[in-house]
């Protein structure tokens, strides 16, 4: 049964739709204008010399390790808390993801778990700004610093948010030697399947445009490839969509502002609940998903189930790492205890979050959970 109110849903205006057509009525469907306009908009965005375009997040995550020469005999230290595509990237160039605890509060990695976990053979990080909150830049970046470690930004969650006050503010994917985003439905703009990686240094840049192409360097003939690559190529299409999307980011931001703001409006009052904050020193929010903290003698399958019945569709973001069915059967840094993560991830639904969510859905969608807060959901948790 479809959820009469979704978990998500994308934004797409009559502007998506002519500008996809349009270039459905040229003869580039791939690595053409649209490429490089999509581009050139990221990085103007961000304030970066270069944005190189791939075929998702996960793809852009990969590319990014293998550009900064991250393999075997490394370990990158992650968040256990977040998307497996993190730890998974690691995985697949060989490297060892060393998964550390998180802040209560922003739900980042805590500087001081990532400084506990570095060893001589630590050489990256990736920082993830978990449900569009940046993490602790100030700290992570002395840290990397003083260890020399290099810095992958995962900002997937996070197109549009601010770290650092005055006219130290920075846009979260400025801060590590490389950056990534991802454009899957649920994010803040999408282009289907797609993502990005941001770079400081022309020498990165090079190197992201001829793995995502076969190995083929820009400047090279079609069948000449200078190492092994990969097809990870947004095509056309995509790249128009993005374009547009990201043309109206601001309204798009403002608009999952309000809808978060309503939310703690109508939820503040249920006994137990913990919300996310709205405001955060240092930071700008962007609105990725709502995720609140049920109470402790709650048992959110029933919530999730009553919820569900109702037509109201929720999710457990995240599911750790370290607890899923594919990690467990790994040594690899799995001995580390994640207190944090596992009692914060017990208690987390996401709840419908969207632009267009409306007041009234926002309503049904908050009565609904005080009412089985009240009966299904107060039996202990199994
Ligand atoms: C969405 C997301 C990604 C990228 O996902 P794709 O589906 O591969 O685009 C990576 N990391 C995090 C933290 C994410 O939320």
């Amino acid at each position: 049964m479809t959820p009469r109110i979704p978990l998500s849903a994308p934004d797409i205006t009559q502007a998506e739709v002519d500008a996809v057509t349009r270039v459905l009525e040229t003869p580039f469907l791939s690595l053409g204008p649209e490429l490089q306009l999509f581009e050139e908009a990221l990085a103007a965005y961000h304030q970066v010399p270069h944005a190189v375009a791939v075929s998702s997040g996960t793809a852009g995550l990969h590319l990014a390790l293998l550009t900064l020469k991250i393999g075997s005999g490394d370990e990158v230290i992650v968040p256990s808390f977040t998307f497996i595509a993190v730890a998974n990237a690691v995985l697949q160039v060989g490297a060892t993801p060393v998964l550390v605890d998180i802040d209560p509060v922003t739900m980042n990695m805590h500087p001081a778990a990532v400084e506990d976990a570095i060893t001589p053979r630590t050489r990256a990080m990736i920082v993830v700004h978990t449900f569009g909150v940046p993490a602790e830049m100030d700290d992570l970046t002395l840290i990397a610093r003083r260890h020399n470690l290099l810095m992958i930004e995962d900002a997937c969650e996070a197109l549009g948010a601010t770290y650092g006050s005055g006219t130290a503010t920075k846009r979260v994917g400025r801060f590590g030697d490389l950056a990534v985003f991802g454009f899957y439905p649920n994010k803040q703009i999408t282009t289907g399947e797609g993502g990005a990686v941001l770079a400081h240094d022309p020498a990165h840049a090079l190197r992201l445009q001829s793995l995502r192409n076969q190995g083929r360097r820009p400047d090279a003939g079609w069948l000449d490839h200078a190492e092994t690559g990969f097809n990870y190529r947004l095509p056309e299409m995509a790249c128009a969509l993005g374009r547009v999307q990201l043309s109206r980011i601001e309204g798009i931001l403002a608009c999952r502002q309000s809808v978060a703001k309503r939310y703690h409006d109508l939820l503040g009052k249920i006994e137990g609940l913990e919300l996310p904050a709205l405001k955060l020193p240092q930071r700008t929010i962007s609105w990725f998903v709502f995720v609140v903290r049920l109470p402790q003698c709650a048992n959110r399958e029933r919530v999730q189930d009553a919820l569900a019945a109702r037509g109201i569709a929720t999710g457990r973001y995240f599911a750790p790492v370290h607890l899923q069915p594919s990690w467990k059967s790994r040594q690899q840094g799995a001995d580390r205890p994640l207190p944090v993560t596992e009692s914060i991830a017990r208690r987390s639904l996401a709840l419908p979050f969207f632009n267009h969510l409306q007041p009234g859905q926002q309503k049904v969608v908050a009565d609904a959970l005080q009412e089985v807060l009240l009966s299904a959901g107060s039996a202990p948790i199994a």
